[in-house]
């Protein structure tokens, strides 16, 4: 594996009685995009809650570039969030909510105005920084969370279900600019979602999982053509897949690579 970025280590996490995430181990190297795929309730936000330090394992560790999570401060673990519900403040205007997490960090304005402009113009959304959120439509506001985790320009962005709340087009044109964003930034994504044919589409490697554990972890055309158990193959087979979507996720790196040397990212 290439440089190693994040280990779960033997993660356990129980509520109460219910063992949520249950001896789970997973390496992700240093710019790889991995997709938890599974039906809801299999512990995939639990993971990645337990990564952005929202939520603490019951046992096992979790390491960052070697370093136990629990030993660096947050602003070390060099993580941004995006999650289905953009939580945007409605007050403020897009350039406002993009800057907060600067301003959180005590970030001088000068710099905050420059790195504000460049991730507004990554995203598309430069025209539209002096409007607040409620005059945006829901793949305008997507945008604007995305912008305000890449800010601070982490390495490593965690995203849960961020595309649910989107209609099929936008979705599928936002798939396309996060994973161009992926490649260009060389950033390291950590992507939840219970959608196969989105984690088929966008992945380096997708963990399947199934109460708790990884059923299997394998690139999208393995995942796909060689389900190793019926639980994965039952799964990935429920989706609307139209024969060839693997192929078509060719496709979709042919058009990332047309988009992004296009300077349309
Ligand atoms: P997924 O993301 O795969 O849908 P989750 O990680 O959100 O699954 O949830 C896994 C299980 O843990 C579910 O049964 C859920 O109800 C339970 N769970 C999650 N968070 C809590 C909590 N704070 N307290 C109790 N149970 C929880």
């Amino acid at each position: 594996m290439a440089n190693l970025r994040i280990r779960f280590d033997r993660i356990s996490k129980s509520y109460g009685n219910l063992r949520v995430v249950d001896d789970l181990s997973l390496d992700i190297a240093e710019g790889e995009f991995v997709s938890l795929l599974g039906p809801s309730g299999s512990g995939k936000t639990t993971l990645l809650m337990m990564l952005a330090g929202f939520e603490q394992p019951s046992s096992g560790a979790i390491l960052i570039d070697g370093q136990p999570i629990n030993d660096l401060p947050a602003h070390r673990r060099d993580m941004g969030v995006v999650f289905q519900s953009y939580a945007l403040f409605p007050h403020m205007t897009v350039a406002e909510n993009v800057a907060f997490p600067l301003q959180m960090r005590g970030t001088g304005r000068a710099e905050i105005r420059e790195r504000v402009a460049r991730v507004l113009d990554m995203v598309q959304l430069q025209t539209l920084s002096d409007r607040r959120p409620a005059q945006l439509s829901g793949g305008q506001q997507q945008r604007v969370a995305l912008a305000r985790a890449l800010v601070f320009e982490p390495r490593v962005v965690l995203m849960d279900e961020p595309l649910g709340a989107l209609d099929k087009q936008l979705r599928e044109q936002m798939q396309l600019d996060i994973r161009a964003l992926h490649n260009r930034l060389g950033l390291t994504i950590v992507f939840v979602t219970h959608d196969q044919s989105e984690a088929l589409t966008m992945s380096d490697r997708i963990a399947v999982f199934n109460r708790g554990r990884i059923a299997q972890i394998g690139s999208p055309r393995a995942i796909y053509d060689e389900p190793r158990s019926r639980f994965v193959a039952e799964f990935i087979g429920e989706t609307n897949l139209v024969e060839g979507t693997v192929e078509a996720a060719g496709a979709t790196e042919a058009r990332i690579a047309l988009a992004a040397g296009g300077h349309v990212m």
